[in-house]
């Protein structure tokens, strides 16, 4: 094989993940007036371009001369496809670099925002999961749909699919540093962070798939694949203000999850634009969370619960407290207890998240009788719970099981692409 010689030009310049004073700089630099930065900006979030071609409000000329300076949108790709019998999709998305992260779109929605007090809340009645569906893998609105007829084909607007809302499950990281003893993400470690292009172009990437009208269909943004967002905090906030003022989805339709990073959640609190936070708390004492969570020997339990106690709160924002349920580890009665009096007095609401099985985790899955009694015991304490319905498990697409190779590990075959 012969290998060219490398010039710069040759490596690919993206300009999804500029912001606009980065764009009215290079429009600048390239002699052209500011407005061409505004309409370069306008087409490559709002409209989500794909290639500088549709990018039809500027000459010719000036596309050239982008391209010829090796610029391009600069999208992930997605590589690979799957499917799950609830409607949920899992992609593979490829990164510029080979580097690949998960992407997963979850129709009619999560949970993520659910029990937020928020005009949402009517739509949350047919996520409401019983401890035992939760265990043994879901209720499926999509099955559900199917029985009765009303079975669309994937890859549909929301609309065609008979959904009236959909989230997107964004990872921020390639792997993760954080090594939280239950999660497939931790067994990769970390290989490198996101760029804020990388992060919203995830989005991008799937809108588009979806054909989405971003203000017209309902669209919810959960940070919560791969990584740890608030170990990248830099690239991960310039992509909420990408997504807010450029794609244009609210930040009140976002939730990022932590797994507890002090000086994270103590810069969060001063931002102005910010979505709203989840943090994983996932034991009741700083014992039991240091032995699943290794980061808890840094931050203790009282640190992060202060911490998140001084974010000023938005109308009607409540804080979500992830605990993922593992048997016989945290989730007995005493634990419930525990964590009643580590939320008192907060704005808080509690997801209660089975555990999903991964190969090589050594945990069980709680019982069902211990999910509903746990549930239970909280919401008796006064704190709103709900159980999340666990997605696409049987494509490794639910919380937890996202690792690049894992359709390989588990022998699943990819589709689409
Ligand atoms: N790194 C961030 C966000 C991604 S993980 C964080 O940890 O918060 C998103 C959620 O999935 C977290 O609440 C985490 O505790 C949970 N999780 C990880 N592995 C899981 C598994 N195997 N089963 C169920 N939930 C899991
Ligand atoms: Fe990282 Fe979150 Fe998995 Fe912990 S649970 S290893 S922080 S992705």
């Amino acid at each position: 094989m012969i290998v060219g010689q490398y010039t710069e030009a040759m490596e690919k310049r993206a300009l999804f993940g500029l912001n606009l004073a980065e764009l009215t700089g290079l429009m600048e630099a390239l002699g052209q007036k500011p407005y061409r930065a505004r309409q370069l900006f306008e087409a490559i979030y709002r409209q989500r371009v794909t290639s500088l071609d549709a990018v039809t409000t500027l000459p010719e000329r000036l596309r050239e001369q982008l391209s010829a300076g090796g610029w391009d949108v600069g999208l992930p790709v997605m590589a690979q496809t799957a499917v799950s019998v609830d409607g949920t999709e899992r992609y593979l998305m490829r990164m510029a670099d080979g580097e690949t992260v998960e992407t997963v779109w979850m129709p009619d929605g999560d949970g993520g925002e659910r029990g937020d007090g928020s005009e949402a809340a009517e739509e949350e009645a047919g996520e409401v999961q019983s401890a035992a569906e939760a265990v043994a893998g879901g209720k499926s609105s999509f099955w559900e749909r199917r029985a009765n007829g009303r079975d669309r084909p994937n890859f549909g607007t929301l609309a065609e699919m008979g959904f009236r809302r959909a989230t997107i499950c964004i990872s921020s990281q390639v792997g993760c540093a954080v090594n939280c003893q239950f999660c497939l993400t931790a067994k990769l470690g970390i290989r490198r962070n996101l760029t804020a292009g990388e992060i919203a172009g995830q989005v991008a990437a799937v809108l588009n798939r979806h054909r989405i009208q971003v203000g017209k269909d309902r669209i919810n943004l959960v940070f919560m694949g791969m990584g740890e967002p608030f170990l990248n905090y830099d690239e991960f906030m310039k992509s909420v203000r990408l997504l807010v003022e450029g794609v244009g989805v609210p930040e009140s339709r976002m939730t990022v999850s932590t797994s507890g990073i002090l000086p994270g959640i103590e810069a969060f609190a001063g931002e102005a634009v910010r979505p709203k936070l989840a943090l994983s708390l996932n034991a009741s004492n700083d014992q039991v969370r240091a032995q699943i969570m290794p980061i808890t020997r840094k931050w203790e339990i009282a640190q992060l619960l202060e911490a998140v106690r001084k974010i000023p709160l938005r109308t009607r924002e409540w804080v979500t407290f992830e605990y993922v349920l593992l048997g016989g580890v945290n989730d007995r009665p005493q634990h419930a207890r525990e964590v009643l009096r580590l939320l008192a007095g907060m704005r808080a609401k509690v997801n209660l998240i089975v555990w999903n099985p991964g190969p090589g985790i050594d945990y069980h899955q709680p019982e069902p009788k211990d999910v509903a009694v746990f549930q239970k015991m909280l919401i008796e304490g006064g704190v709103a719970t709900y159980i999340r319905r666990p997605r696409g498990r049987d494509i490794y697409a639910a919380c937890g099981q996202l690792k690049r190779t894992v359709a390989e590990d588990a022998g699943l075959v990819a589709i689409g692409s």
